[in-house]
């Protein structure tokens, strides 16, 4: 039995990896980790028996314990029960499916305390990325990319020699949006955003695909993962999602994995890297597909992009400024209060404002989120 524990067990991710453990049969689940929804929390721990599991608010917590109180989980809350979830005795890897850059510590004690990272939360390798590989490397434990297009571009790496990657070409859909132009975006709404049209994902970075900050978030978060520079990732988008990333070579040579837009792929793949097991579900019909289209990601319009290398090449604390500037306005854009087109303003209006640290510690990475909220706040 293979022992995971779950940062995020209700989202997206993390309930597509319960199907994935549920399916395989061999993999014990043995901590799971959530914001609110313990409802689901409940059914999941009377599915998969995990000895804890977490929820952020002590009050729900307490709801909780008294739900599950016929059952073996200990329930814990806050920090400290994410803490504690993630640094598990007995796990083998940990799964990061929580949105967003409350994933540091965790990951962070998690790797200290040996365990594999099955890495889906992007924004914490964005923001700490300099911490988090480093730290990997000395304790040896694996970051394992779960990203759809950072899981294609560590298969396509499979067998190759790291010097020969010439660079990395990072897909995209392009999002809702492709092809509109600024005044098209003026009066987008919640709604519009919310539809992808490839992938069912968790609204925030349902969100970031509709402005391109998740591409951006995604080229800084491949260059932790692969050790390259971000001019050395080039975005090329792939409306159809069937391309999920590639690697190009110093002979020229182009390696990619392809498939139909399924997260269990990359889920399963992390679970059980380097084995590849029988995965149920659709397959790819090359002639039924006839044909798949390239284009040049529209840096102008959706500028996030832009902004996201700037941030890549500066490195420091600068990423942090763009995630979190970010997320703030993903959430606001979400609660209504302000527009589609305002998210990005923000993110630069941060960045520009920001004097850059050079290496940051934890701390200052927390401090520097802390301040580009308030900064946020503050103007509106
Ligand atoms: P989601 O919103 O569907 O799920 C987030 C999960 O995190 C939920 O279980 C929520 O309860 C939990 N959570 C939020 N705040 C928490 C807190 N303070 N304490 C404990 N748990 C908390 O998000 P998602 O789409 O599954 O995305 C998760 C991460 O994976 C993000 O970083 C996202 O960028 C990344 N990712 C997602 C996909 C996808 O297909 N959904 C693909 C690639 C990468
Ligand atoms: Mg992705």
């Amino acid at each position: 039995m293979k022992k995971i524990a779950i940062l995020g067990s209700t989202g997206s991710i993390g309930t597509q990896t319960l199907e994935v453990a549920r399916e395989n049969g061999d993999i014990e689940i043995t901590g799971l980790a959530a914001g609110s929804n313990i409802a689901l929390l409940e059914k999941q721990i009377r599915e998969f028996t995990p000895k804890l599991a977490a929820v952020w608010s002590e009050e729900k917590a307490q709801g909780l314990r008294m739900r599950v109180a016929d059952t073996n989980t200990e329930i814990v809350s806050g920090m400290d029960g994410l803490l504690e979830v993630s640094t598990l005795g007995d796990t083998e890897i940990l799964v990061t499916a929580v949105v967003g850059m409350i994933g540091i510590r965790p990951t962070i004690e998690a790797i200290k305390a040996g365990k594999d990272i099955a890495l889906a939360n992007k924004e914490t390798l964005v923001t700490a990325g300099h911490i988090i590989m480093p730290l990997a490397g000395e304790k040896r434990v694996s970051i394992l990319p779960v990203d759809s297009e950072h899981s294609a571009i560590f298969q396509s790496l499979q067998g190759n020699e790291p010097k020969a990657v010439h660079k990395i070409l990072l897909t995209a859909s392009g999002g809702p949006f492709r092809g509109k132009k600024e005044e098209e975006l003026m009066e987008i709404r919640v709604e519009d955003a919310l539809k992808h049209p490839n992938w069912s994902m968790g609204q925030k970075i349902t969100i970031d695909s509709s402005t391109m900050v998740n591409k951006g978030l995604e080229v800084i978060e491949a260059k932790w993962l692969f050790g390259v520079d971000v001019d050395h990732v080039q975005v090329v988008v792939q409306p159809q999602s069937i391309i999920h990333s590639m690697v190009e070579y110093v002979d020229g040579a182009v390696m990619a994995q392809l498939g139909t837009p399924d997260m269990k792929l990359p889920i399963q793949y992390a679970l059980y890297y380097p084995q590849r097991r029988y995965l149920p579900g659709e397959r790819l019909d090359f002639l039924s597909l006839g044909k798949l289209d390239f284009e040049k990601p529209d840096m102008d319009t959706f500028y996030g992009l832009k902004l996201a290398y700037e941030a890549g090449r500066a490195g420091g604390s600068l990423p942090t400024v763009f995630n979190a500037a970010n997320e703030l306005a993903v959430r606001m854009f979400l609660n209504r209060e302000i527009k589609f087109l305002e998210i990005v303003e923000i993110i630069e209006d941060c960045m520009k404002a920001h004097q850059n640290i050079e290496n940051p510690s934890l701390q200052q990475i927390l401090d520097v989120e802390t301040a580009t909220y308030d900064r946020i706040r503050s103007r509106r």
